[in-house]
């Protein structure tokens, strides 16, 4: 049985990042993995009805576990509070694959839902620090393994190890 991998669609060149791109990562490995039918190709901003392009937003006073905590919030770039669209995200994001039986996620990092090992710090002034998105975080929770776009070797060698 072929591991299934939950990945972020921008990864993917769909272009549905907040700025109306995407962040392509398309290499052959994916492509591989792809006409194997192991990818998941999700948007969990756009699945919780976020449009494109969309303000960028932040998480404030915290990462993504204290998002789902209720002890940060997401704020987009005009101050508006928008962590009940983006824990939404993340709920869709689980649900997703969870129902498509995904183990593992590759996902961009960065991103205040798919970000794995770093996000934005909350001032919109481009600076990062180490923390998960909401989507990131809630998907570890419930052990599913995520990978940032540059752990990709990691994520084959993972494979290998649990289809050998
Ligand atoms: S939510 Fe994730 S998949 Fe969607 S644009 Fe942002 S980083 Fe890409």
């Amino acid at each position: 049985m072929k591991t299934k991998i939950l990945v972020s669609a921008c990864l993917m060149g769909f272009k549905v990042r907040y700025n109306g791109q995407d962040k392509s990562l398309i290499t052959e490995v994916l492509e591989h993995w792809q006409r194997e039918h192991r990818l998941v190709i999700h948007c969990p901003e756009l699945a919780a009805g976020l449009a494109t392009p969309r303000l960028p937003a932040e998480l404030v006073g915290g990462g993504g576990i204290a998002a789902l905590q209720g002890e940060a919030r997401i704020l987009d770039s005009d101050g508006k509070d928008v962590s009940q669209t983006y824990l939404l995200a993340a709920w869709l994001a689980l649900k997703t694959a969870q129902d498509s039986g995904c183990r593992l996620a590759l996902m961009t990092d960065g991103s205040p839902t798919c970000g794995s090992k770093k996000i934005y710090n909350g001032a919109f002034q481009g600076i990062t620090q180490s923390g998960m998105g909401v989507a990131a975080a809630l998907l570890r929770h419930n052990g599913i393994e995520v990978y940032a776009e540059d752990e990709l070797p990691a994520l084959i060698a993972r494979i290998e190890e649990l289809e050998t």
